[in-house]
């Protein structure tokens, strides 16, 4: 880790922050906080250049024209992609998913480039995706379900360096098939909700990634009784 203090970035919150994705940093900041791992939380917003001595990077969803600024805006200031190469672990959400790819082609048609973390490219398919997701680990990456919420236009299609993160019970994810992507200590996923209040294993996942460290079980009644509604919601009970 960079410091005694693991440090996690929250990069463009005011691009890339829908349906409340910042709440992905605070839980990660809450569940470190809570075990005794010193913690915190530093905002990149746009227009500020993105240190790469961070442990952690959260990247949330937007729109298609906040996440082309967003991209620019990475490719001008580099330090998460070099933050990547030395192995700093990653979360990207929906519009995250897409501009961490190869290429992504927007509703009007026109394609950008990515910032080549992760080996996938993706389009706007015909519809929108809305609604409550359900998924299935893949390969045994995760306990439980994964469960949240999506909203988007986009589809992604995953390259042989990538792998899936889930395999999808109830709605679309990345092609209604597979959801989310893994490379290295880079996870993506479609989920909103946030996803990592909705997911603790997840955080806990991204955690020991970061620190080296299985953390210890939390037990968080709220928890577990938002995944058994939201779960329901999706008419499959956990
Ligand atoms: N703009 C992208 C899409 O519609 C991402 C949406 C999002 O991040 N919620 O596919």
């Amino acid at each position: 880790m960079s410091t005694s203090k693991v440090q996690i970035a929250l990069v463009l919150p005011d691009l890339l922050g829908t349906y409340g994705d910042f709440g992905n940093a605070v839980v990660l900041e809450k569940r470190m906080t809570w075990r005794g791992i010193s913690a915190e939380i530093v905002n990149i917003r746009f227009g500020e250049p993105v240190p790469e001595s961070c442990d952690i990077y959260v990247v949330g969803g937007g729109e298609d024209t906040a996440q082309t600024l967003a991209v620019r805006h990475l490719r001008e200031h580099p330090g998460m992609q070099r933050a990547a190469a030395r192995g700093a672990v990653i979360l990207g959400v929906c519009a995250g998913i897409q501009i961490f790819g190869e290429s992504f082609t927007r509703a009007d048609q026109v394609t950008h480039a990515g910032l080549g973390l992760i080996d996938s490219t993706s389009h706007a398919g015909g519809s929108r995706a809305i609604g409550e997701v359900i998924a299935t680990p893949a390969d045994g990456l995760f306990e439980g379900l994964l469960t949240g919420f999506e909203n988007h236009q986009g589809r992604t299609v995953l390259g042989p360096s990538a792998r899936p993160l889930a395999h999808v019970k109830v709605g679309t994810g990345n092609d209604g098939s597979v959801e989310g992507a893994v490379q290295g200590r880079i996870l993506c996923t479609y989920l909103h909700g946030p996803v990592l209040p909705r997911n603790p294993q997840i955080a806990d996942l991204l955690i020991e990634w970061a620190t080296g460290i299985k953390p210890g079980p939390l037990d968080l009644p709220d928890v577990t009784r938002l995944r058994a509604e939201r779960a329901k919601a999706a008419g499959v009970p956990l």
